[in-house]
């Protein structure tokens, strides 16, 4: 059996970047990508690609901007009371709903 990973991350989330180029830069995620444990977030890690015509459908050659995926435990979600990256944690409310929240504030997330 192989252990299920948890992602405290998810698509929309309001993330602040810890590591890398854009360390301290605040973004939303764009796309989890569970497998690979990264995630796409708008405007970080962008990288760019040269492009010839046809290339992967390309219309004009040139170069075009790609977010790259980023490694999740380079992530931390924003809460919006602390207003600052946060550690999450999960809990059960009483009628059985999993929500995450926040571990500084205890603010649901
Ligand atoms: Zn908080």
């Amino acid at each position: 059996m192989s252990p299920v990973v948890h992602y405290r991350i998810k698509r929309g989330d309001t993330v602040e970047v810890l590591a890398g180029k854009d360390r301290g830069k605040r973004s939303r995620v764009r796309q989890v990508l569970p497998k690979e444990g990264r995630a796409i977030v708008e405007n970080v890690n962008v990288a760019k690609r040269h492009l010839k015509v046809g290339v992967r459908g390309a219309r004009q050659a040139g170069i075009v901007e790609v977010e790259m995926p980023i490694h999740i435990s380079n992530l931390a979600l924003v809460c919006p009371r602390c207003n600052k990256a946060v550690r999450t944690g999960y809990r059960f409310l009483e009628d059985g709903t999993k929500v995450r929240y926040c571990k500084s504030c205890g603010e649901q997330v």
